[in-house]
């Protein structure tokens, strides 16, 4: 793996260092109580209470992992701040399996839990908006799923529609969808694309009425069959999405064999994230994606 994130920092592999280190991130100007905000803290001692802090103020206690995604997880944070540097810094996906070896779990499905959550860190404070005057967003579906790896074994997994919204030269934001029918297109097109931007799609038909209504005719449509992307000195073309497609296509069925319906959300997260960072080195990335594992809190219950 091609990185500069050290891996032989003691941060990954010392549950002293990585507490330290995690500490001096969340709280850059003291410890702050995550329940009440109050700085009024004190640190507690002895071996039990390692990394534990109390409240004066609400009298609660808390330790760094408090409110974060890596709360209530057995696995010692060293080994989350790996975990969370590993999938920030690879390229493509990394599987479950992989990172159980990686890290030496004890179970796969540690692993799997893991993985999920730092997904959720790489999850956007929030979703666009992507375009503006004068800029172009570039708008394609595609399916993913319909493909066992053994036919005569697996039932067939089911086909999900993925719509991506990518601003040229800019971010992109992707999205499980029911179907593709206008009025889906529509809601999550207008939800997430300044309407003053310049929206480039395929010619599916569903998208005639948002450019002329939402975007008052921005909008050109590349034909897929006909070799015209080089059309209009090249302005007209969707190679950005479909570029981004195939990206997630192979990262998805390389690293992942099926994706469930109920996780391909995240999955769309992690690669949205790394699209969104690719200017940024491993190291910058993987730190971005702790902050982000700071500020959320885990809520769903993963059902495997
Ligand atoms: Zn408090």
């Amino acid at each position: 793996m091609a990185t500069d994130v050290d891996l032989t920092n003691p941060i990954f592999h010392s549950e002293e260092q990585a507490t330290a280190h995690m500490e001096a991130d969340r709280w850059p100007d003291g410890v702050t109580c995550p329940f009440c905000g109050s700085v009024n803290v004190r640190r507690m001692g002895g071996k039990t209470q390692a990394g534990m802090f109390l409240c004066n103020d609400c009298r609660d206690k808390f330790t760094v992992r408090t409110g974060t995604v890596f709360e209530r997880s057995h696995i010692p944070l060293h080994k989350w701040l790996l975990a969370t540097h590993i999938m920030a810094a690879s390229k493509k996906s990394v599987s479950a399996l992989q990172l159980q070896r990686m890290l030496g779990l004890g179970s796969y499905r540690s692993a799997w839990f893991m993985c999920h959550r730092i997904r959720e860190a790489m999850k956007p404070a929030k979703i666009g908006p992507l375009g503006g005057a004068g800029r172009t967003v570039e708008s394609d579906e595609t399916v993913i799923g319909g493909k066992a790896k053994n036919r005569a074994y697996k039932k067939e997994p089911k086909k999900q529609t993925v719509v991506t919204l990518v601003e040229r030269d800019g971010k992109s934001h992707s999205f499980h969808v029911a179907n593709i029918k206008a009025k889906t297109l529509r809601e999550t097109i207008t939800r997430v694309v300044d309407r003053q931007s310049h929206l480039m799609t395929d010619e599916f038909p569903a998208y005639w009425g948002i450019g002329e209504k939402h975007f008052e005719g921005r909008h050109s449509t590349v034909n897929h069959s006909a070799n015209e992307y080089a059309r209009l000195g090249g302005f007209v073309h969707i190679n950005t999405a479909e570029s981004r497609f195939g990206l997630m296509k192979r990262a998805v069925f390389g690293a992942h064999h099926s994706v469930s319906e109920a996780h391909l959300p995240r999955y769309l997260i992690e690669w949205d994230f790394k699209w969104n960072t690719r200017k940024m080195k491993d190291g910058e990335r993987a730190a971005l994606a702790l902050k982000g594992a700071e500020g959320k809190r885990l809520t769903y219950r993963p059902a495997h």
